[in-house]
């Protein structure tokens, strides 16, 4: 067990931010959300079994440890409710995001622009039309392919597309390790266990949450936020509460382009080409990411891999001929019968923070700050009392 106890909270005068949070996850949601509150002046603990694990180089890999990290924001084609607008504020948020976590020794930046090619007319009408309406979001056109001698010609540009200047890519490793030092500069309690169970103390005692660790130990907490993913699910059954999620795999591969006599340098590419779903992301010289398949069960579909190296029979000969150096799998978590993420309160001192399926890097910074609304809310009306 990793902890560093005996912290001073020197920036937190006010008496309403000594109150005790557990955040159940870190990955990018629920660091992101430790790493929020914190600076809030709120006293966090993150909670995690794998905190401070390498990163497997294939394999099957956390949800965020999987993720491609791309931000596809404001080509979100809905323009009212809540996907939309957790959407919109998440990409306003991210820059000062990016601007506080980004540091000499750890760079953080996002990538620009992400440019979807449409598949049909329809589509190219659709993008058209999206074009106009959210031109003040950076978003335009496409007229042409930006042509290079030492760059690969897109795969398929037939009915043109659509470029999001704002959106784009952040390398979600590099968000976990920038979360993790500024962090740490917080005084985030970090504890490598997971948590088996979560106990309701009866009321009348200071701290209403006794959790039971992995390790053996049980700690009291005033706020829980759950940012399991699908272990969420089986946390919360004992407590009364059916939030059932589906893990819903995905599949990323790395390829290495062949070139006999130049180095690709991609130069003419977007930080992020999405052809009908598949995103490929060049990821340094002559290296492409290319992810990520969407299916069901425990294990990856063979199939599928060759139908993603492929881009479903849309592959030009440079693609085909690249060859696969690395390959990992990962679970989103998708809600059953909910709209993904699942922001709840569920009752004074528990707060579910999970569920967002296929967009949990690009929501994070609007989670965080759902969270700590919610929770200087429930601060406030404790001390109203
Ligand atoms: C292949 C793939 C590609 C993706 N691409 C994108 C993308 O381009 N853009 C995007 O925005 N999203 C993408 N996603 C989705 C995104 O990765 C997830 O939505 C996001 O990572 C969810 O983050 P999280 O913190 O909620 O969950 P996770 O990253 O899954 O973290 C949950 C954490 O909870 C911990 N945990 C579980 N049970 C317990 C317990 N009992 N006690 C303590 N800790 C526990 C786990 O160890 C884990 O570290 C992708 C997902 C996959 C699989």
């Amino acid at each position: 067990m990793i902890l560093n106890n005996q912290r001073q909270r020197a920036s937190s005068p006010d008496k309403k931010l000594t109150q005790t949070i557990a955040i159940i996850g870190a990955g990018a949601v629920g660091s992101g959300t430790a790493w929020h509150l914190s600076e809030l002046g709120y006293d966090v603990t993150l909670i995690d079994p794998q905190i401070s694990q390498p990163v497997k180089q294939s394999g099957k890999r956390s949800g965020t440890n999987a993720s491609l990290g791309v931000l596809m924001g404001y080509v979100f084609r809905r323009s009212t409710g809540r996907a939309w607008h957790l959407r919109e504020r998440s990409m306003h948020l991210w820059p000062t995001w990016v601007t506080k976590l980004n540091q000499i020794s750890c760079p953080l930046k996002i990538n620009h622009p992400l440019i979807q090619l449409a598949n049909s007319e329809a589509e190219a009408s659709l993008m058209n039309e999206l074009s106009k309406t959210r031109s003040h979001l950076g978003i335009e056109l496409l007229k042409h392919q930006i042509s290079n001698k030492q760059s690969k010609s897109w795969p398929q540009t037939k009915y043109g597309g659509l470029i999001s200047n704002r959106d784009g890519r952040i390398d979600s490793l590099s968000l976990k390790k920038c979360l993790e030092i500024a962090m740490k500069k917080l005084n985030v309690q970090t504890i490598s266990s997971s948590v088996l169970h979560i106990e309701k103390i009866s009321s009348g005692s200071d701290s209403k949450w006794r959790l039971h660790l992995a390790d053996g130990s049980a700690q009291k907490f005033e706020t829980i936020v759950i940012c399991a993913a699908n272990e969420s699910e089986a946390l919360l059954q004992p407590l009364g509460y059916s939030l059932p999620l589906a893990p819903v795999l995905g599949q990323v591969l790395e390829v290495e382009i062949q070139s006999s006599n130049n180095t690709i340098n991609w130069s003419g590419w977007p930080a992020v080409l999405s052809i009908n779903g598949i995103n490929l992301i060049p990821n340094g010289n002559n290296r492409l990411l290319i992810g990520a398949t969407v299916e069901q069960g425990e294990y990856p579909d063979f199939l599928k891999f060759q139908n993603l190296k492929d881009l479903n029979g849309n592959a030009p000969d440079w693609l085909k001929d690249s060859t696969v150096i690395k390959k990992w799998h990962g679970f989103r978590s998708q809600p059953i019968n909910r709209p993904a993420p699942l922001l709840e309160k569920l009752e004074p001192g528990l707060i579910l923070a999970t569920g967002h399926y296929k967009n949990g890097i690009l929501l994070t910074p609007a989670t965080a700050e759902w969270v700590g609304r919610n929770i200087n809310e429930e601060s406030k009306s404790i001390w109203s009392q």
